[in-house]
Order: C-alpha cells, then sequence, then structure tokens
C-alpha cells in the first residue's frame, strides 16, 4: 500500500492551489453575493485541463483519473465550494455520462468542446415529484417522424442555465420502470426546450441551479445517449463517480473552514491569550482534522478503486456520507471559532457554513447513502 502522492500529482495539487488563491480567493463573495456566474475563474481553469479531466487524450481532454480529480476538486473547494461544484458537475456527471455511454460519434461531437471548456454541460435527473426517489421520472421522450419528442420540466440542475448541452433522463417505456427510462443530449438553442427559474439559494451562490423545460422538444434520433431503457442504469454508474467528486469538494470545503478556524484562533486575543491557547479550542481543532483526514482518505480509496476498475458504489457512498457530514460540521465549528464574528459576511466562516449544507443533499441525501451503504453490506 503506498498513500503518496507522485510528484506530478503534487504539481498538480500545487497549480490548481495556486490557480485558485489568484484568480478566484479575490472574488469568491462577490459571486456569492450576487450569485453571478464565474465565468473569470473558468478560462484558466479549463487551460489547465479542468474542464476535462477524466477525458483521454484522443478526445483533448487531460486523461487523468480519478485521484487527480478529487485533488482538483478539493483545492477548488478549500477556495471556493461553488466553483468546484460548477467543474464537478460539467465533468463527473454530464462529460462523463457521454464518456461511458456515448457512441463514437457522440464522443467525437462533446467530449473535445467540454473538455476545452469551450461548452459547459449538465446533467438533469431530478424532477419536482422525482428527488431521492429519482426512479419515479415523469419526463417523456417518444419517438416521432424518426426522432424523439421531449415533454415535461426537470429541477435542479447545476448550470442548467449556462450549460449548452445537457444530459437528460426521460421515460421512454413507462411499463418497464425504472428500465424504462433512457438518456438523451440536448443541445442549447434545441427548438422547445428552455431553462425555467433559477434557484434563490442558501450557499454554493455562484453555481447556477435552474429549470430545464421541454416542450415539444423535439430531437433527431442520434440524441438517445446509450441503449433504450438503459438511461437510468446508467445514471446510477455515473453517480458512484459524481459521488467520489462531491466526497472530494466535501473534504475540500472542510480544509478550507478548519484552516479559517485555525488561523482566526491563533490571532484572536481574550483573556489576554490567544483562543488557540486554550484547550477548548485545541480540541476542536484536533477533531476537525482528524475528521477530514478520515473523510478524505475514504475519498482517496473510492477514487483508487474507480481507477483501478473496481466497482466503487460501496466505497463512493460510504465517502460521499462521510465527507458531506464531516463538511458540515466542520463549517460550524468554524463559525463557532469565530464567535460573533462567524456570524457576519466580513469573513469566510459562514459562507462555507452555507455551503457545506449542499453536501449531504445533492447527488443523494445522507439518508439515501445510508440505505446504498446497508444495502451493499448486507449483500456480504
Ligand atoms: C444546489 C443543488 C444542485 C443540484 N444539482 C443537481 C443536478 O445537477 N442534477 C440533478 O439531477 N439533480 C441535482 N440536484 C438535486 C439533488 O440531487 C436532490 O435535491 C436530492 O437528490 C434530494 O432530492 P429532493 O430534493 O427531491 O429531496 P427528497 O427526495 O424529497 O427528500 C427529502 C428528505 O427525505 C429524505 N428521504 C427521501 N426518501 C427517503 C427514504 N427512502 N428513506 C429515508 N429518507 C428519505 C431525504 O434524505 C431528505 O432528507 C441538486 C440539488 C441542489 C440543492
Amino acid at each position: 500500500m503506498d498513500l503518496g502522492l507522485t510528484a506530478e500529482q503534487q504539481q498538480l495539487r500545487q497549480s490548481v492551489r495556486e490557480l485558485s488563491e489568484r484568480e478566484i480567493r479575490p472574488q469568491v463573495m462577490r459571486w456569492d453575493e450576487a450569485q453571478s456566474w464565474p465565468a473569470e475563474a473558468l478560462a484558466p481553469l479549463a487551460a489547465m485541463g479542468c474542464m476535462g479531466m477524466l477525458v483521454p487524450a484522443e478526445y483533448d481532454g487531460a486523461g487523468l483519473g480519478y485521484i487527480e480529480y478529487t485533488l482538483a476538486l478539493e483545492e477548488l473547494a478549500r477556495v471556493d465550494p461553488s466553483v468546484a461544484l460548477i467543474v464537478e458537475a460539467h465533468n463527473s456527471l454530464c462529460t462523463n455520462h457521454i464518456l461511458v455511454a456515448g457512441n463514437e460519434a457522440q464522443k467525437r461531437r462533446y467530449l473535445p468542446r467540454l473538455a476545452s471548456g469551450e461548452w459547459i454541460g449538465s446533467w438533469s435527473l431530478t424532477e419536482p415529484g422525482a428527488g431521492s426517489d429519482a426512479g419515479g421520472a415523469r419526463t417523456r421522450a417518444e419517438r416521432r417522424d424518426g426522432g424523439w419528442v421531449l415533454q415535461g420540466a426537470k429541477t435542479f440542475t447545476t448550470n442548467g442555465a449556462h450549460a449548452q448541452v445537457c444530459v437528460v433522463m426521460a421515460v421512454t417505456q413507462p411499463e418497464r420502470g425504472k428500465h424504462g427510462i433512457s438518456a438523451f443530449i440536448v443541445e442549447r438553442g434545441t427548438p422547445g426546450f428552455s431553462n425555467g427559474r433559477k434557484e434563490n439559494k442558501l450557499g454554493m451562490r455562484a453555481s447556477d441551479t435552474s429549470e430545464m423545460l421541454f416542450d415539444n422538444c423535439r430531437l433527431p434520433a442520434e440524441a438517445l445517449l446509450g441503449k433504450e431503457g438503459e438511461g437510468f442504469v446508467d445514471a446510477l454508474r455515473i453517480l458512484d463517480g459524481g459521488r467520489i467528486g462531491i466526497a472530494a469538494l466535501a473534504v475540500g470545503l472542510a480544509q478550507g473552514a478548519y484552516e479559517t478556524a485555525r488561523n482566526y484562533a491563533r490571532q484572536r486575543k481574550q483573556f489576554g491569550k490567544t483562543l488557540a491557547e486554550f484547550q477548548a479550542i485545541q480540541w476542536k481543532l484536533a477533531d476537525m482534522a482528524t475528521e477530514i483526514e478520515a473523510a478524505r482518505l475514504l475519498t482517496w480509496r473510492a477514487a483508487w478503486q474507480m481507477d483501478s476498475g473496481v466497482t466503487a458504489t460501496l466505497a463512493a457512498a460510504m465517502a460521499k456520507l462521510k465527507a458531506g457530514e464531516v463538511a458540515v460540521h466542520a463549517a460550524g465549528e468554524c463559525v463557532q471559532i469565530h464567535g460573533g464574528y462567524g456570524f457576519v459576511k466580513d469573513y469566510p466562516a459562514e459562507k462555507y457554513y452555507r455551503d457545506a449544507r449542499l453536501c449531504t443533499i445533492g447527488e443523494g441525501t445522507s439518508e439515501i447513502q445510508r440505505i446504498l451503504i446497508a444495502r451493499e453490506v448486507l449483500k456480504q
């Protein structure tokens, strides 16, 4: 067993860290307050290969593995979890679904554009009535005139209003239940496709979360992604990788909150001492550091399984569950260590606290992760 990073992995981590500090840190609160799309951050990230991290070089991607991907997401989330979420949904969900299930023509059309950052990708599974029970989707796709007609609405789509391409799950054979759901690639500008409401969110506010509306949306036959009826099954496989992405984001967020709290504890004085001199605060920092390391190791292990070609459903669910809950706890302790200053927007603590709440909800809630974990361990 070797838990060390290679020189290339360390270099990648350092490069993303420097870019995050230089290009992202100064803008974080401006983007958050205005809920504005951080285009200025995405261009340099694309130039560094971060928009096509898992895409092989033959499709103009960075050709990297999940370990490198988790390192990059950790570094981004350490500074701005919203930017990390944009990059995660683009890479893990949209791009990866096309990579895993697409035919050669689809890969040639979409992967180079997504990997270069020329096009942003989104992925729509959730519906107003189908969240945790995503197999209960009602958006329909019917064969007509040699193509498909999409009818319905998706909600909570990350990057939805900014994406040029969206992978959409829709029911094609209602009588077949979860094996009657197919995936489709929908390009912006397709007649009948529009964006609905943009959500006004608690956290992750620079990341766009939008409704996707399909009203007699006509798609060519080639828009079908993967086999008919296999879209939901493919989506579950995609979510294994996605959960590793959210786990990495959560680890990075927790790391950022921890460092912020530690730095504050070193300089804030009360009773003639720094906060860091009080044992109560030391124990908080010790627990945060230990829990973050545990979450990171689970995340790296899940990433290593993906890179090794081992099914990672259990490992990804464990990593996502642990890291999400660690992020929420660490962000809460960061606010607590800041006292009243943790409650105001002059300090970064409150933003980590708001952003962290997504980590136990998006790409499967903590309750759903426990259901998945229980199902897997009871098979053993
Ligand atoms: C910012 C943001 C970004 C998102 N991005 C995307 C995206 O890009 N694409 C996409 O498709 N979706 C996206 N989602 C949707 C997200 O995956 C869902 O919100 C999530 O899966 C939960 O679904 P829900 O909100 O409908 O909650 P519900 O399913 O209604 O759950 C409500 C509560 O009930 C619990 N619950 C539900 N079922 C059970 C059960 N069987 N046992 C125990 N407890 C249960 C849940 O854990 C939760 O606590 C995003 C959501 C947010 C907030």
